[in-house]
């Protein structure tokens, strides 16, 4: 082995040989020296050794490179926020806004009545003030960085009073006592992991900058618990003038009871209440792109504006653009439903699911013995942690392939599909699925049925 290793051929070498000189007549030649220099790297440093064909293994190198690496997803889990897959899909209206925001120029920062300099911290802000009925709002780049933003302009080098049930971890490496840190805001504990009462902020609010509710997302408190409602809170702050903020996380802005999903806050809920600032996801139960949303009082949102962080996590124009339009579509609740794809997922009947799952499985390889199943979907996202979401999944059975085999192939095909492994079965929720993609979705199963 090690006397093969000391044989290897130099790039030069390489790019000599007959088949690697005909990649460079279809190929530019940085990417070729490229493929032939990674070949070459892989050969002495992985126990295989060097490739049984160098052509070939350069040729695959050249594709692998020329493959994008964020590629579209038929996300076939179920779980309709999945982070890892992209959270929400964006409706028709945010597509098409940001086609025409992306191909031209755009008013990003320009006053078109004035002619001269505007302000990118317009977009979105009446939409947003509107919908929530605050009086200002402003977009950043994420919740996260909403937070930082909000907590440095507020409370940098001074402290921030909220409850220990609420020091919690998201995911992805959002902590609140580190997010706290790192904007320059000192953390003030209150009350106990399981029970909070509003005298346990008055007692400590005397220095206090601020006091902070985080929804606690992705989990749930049962039992022998207590919080202060927001209200309460919201007074108590007002009473010693100073500000109460409020991260509700999802940014949920429709009305989701009467489809059977309780328990998640609601930004007009927040608002109502009297919090200061109320921060929340574009990308989660909103249906935006990924945005940090802030609304409030007319004063507090103009200390974030003009925070320096504000510039450094600024919405580009495409979110922006995005944001707008899918806002936009929330003027109307019953078109929110219908056109914001998250919101129509996680609404979608039974009946209707049963009926995709049903098509799904006959447009299946009769190979995989496809057959159907009473389920659950996940809103995902931290948001509705519990909520029951009853559907129909298929089942498929992987043969010599093993579930995690099939779900491989599934993965690496084009287009990619990701779906679940679930007691040694390839399981498929059409909730999640476009049901104009289905074809697509049999496609896929079929190529990955295929010999390598
Ligand atoms: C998800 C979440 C965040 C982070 O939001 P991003 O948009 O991912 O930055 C912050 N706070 C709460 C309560 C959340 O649920």
């Amino acid at each position: 082995m090690t006397d093969r290793r000391r044989e290897l051929p130099s790039v030069d070498r390489l790019l000599r040989d007959p088949a690697i000189a005909e990649l460079l007549r279809h190929a530019p030649r940085n990417a070729v020296v490229a493929a032939a220099r990674e070949v070459v790297h892989r050969a002495r440093t992985r126990r295989a050794g060097p490739p049984p064909d160098w052509g070939e293994a350069v040729r695959e190198q050249l594709q692998d490179i020329a493959t994008r690496s964020l590629r579209p997803v038929l996300n076939a889990t179920g779980v309709v926020l999945h982070t890892n897959l992209g959270r929400a899909p964006l409706a028709p209206a945010a597509l098409a806004a940001i086609a025409e925001v992306a191909a031209g120029y755009s008013s990003l920062e320009y006053d078109l009545h004035a002619g001269t300099r505007g302000h990118r911290a317009d977009h979105c802000r009446t939409l947003l003030a509107e919908l929530t009925g605050a009086e200002d709002g402003l977009a950043v780049n994420n919740a996260a960085g909403a937070l930082v933003v909000a907590l440095n302009a507020v409370a940098a080098g001074r402290r921030v009073l909220i409850s220990r049930g609420e020091l919690i971890e998201i995911g992805g490496s959002f902590r609140i006592p580190d997010i706290m840190a790192k904007s320059g805001a000192v953390l003030a504990e209150v009350g106990t992991t399981n029970r909070t009462h509003l005298g346990d902020y008055e007692a400590a609010i005397a220095d206090a900058a601020a006091i902070l509710t985080v929804h606690r997302s992705n989990f749930e408190q049962r039992g022998f618990v207590a919080s202060p409602r927001s209200a309460e809170l919201a007074a108590l702050a007002g009473r010693h003038g100073i500000p109460y903020l409020v991260d509700v996380g999802s940014g949920l802005l429709a009305d989701l009871a009467p489809h059977g999903l309780e328990g998640e806050p609601r930004v007009t809920e927040a608002v109502a209440a009297g919090a200061s600032l109320v921060l929340f996801s574009g990308d989660k139960l909103l249906g935006g792109p990924q945005a940090g949303c802030i609304v409030g009082t007319r004063t507090w949102v103009a200390a974030v504006r003009s925070n320096p962080f504000a510039r450094a996590l600024r919405a580009d124009k495409l979110t922006l653009a995005a944001l707008e339009a899918t806002l936009a579509v929330y003027r109307d609740p019953d078109r929110a439903l219908s056109e914001i794809p998250v919101l129509a997922m996680l609404t979608t009947p039974a009946d209707v699911l049963a009926a995709r799952a049903q098509a799904l499985a006959a447009a299946c390889p009769a190979a995989l013995a496809p057959r159907l199943l009473p389920g659950h979907s996940a809103v995902g996202g931290g948001a509705f942690p519990e909520a029951p979401l009853p559907t129909t999944l298929v089942a498929l059975d992987p043969g010599t392939l093993g579930a995690h085999g099939l779900a491989l192939r599934l993965r690496l095909g084009e287009p990619a599909l990701v779906v679940r492994v679930e007691d040694g079965q390839v399981v498929l929720d059409p909730r999640t699925l476009p049901p104009e993609r289905a074809s697509d979705v049999a496609r896929a199963l079929a190529a990955a049925l295929q010999d390598p």
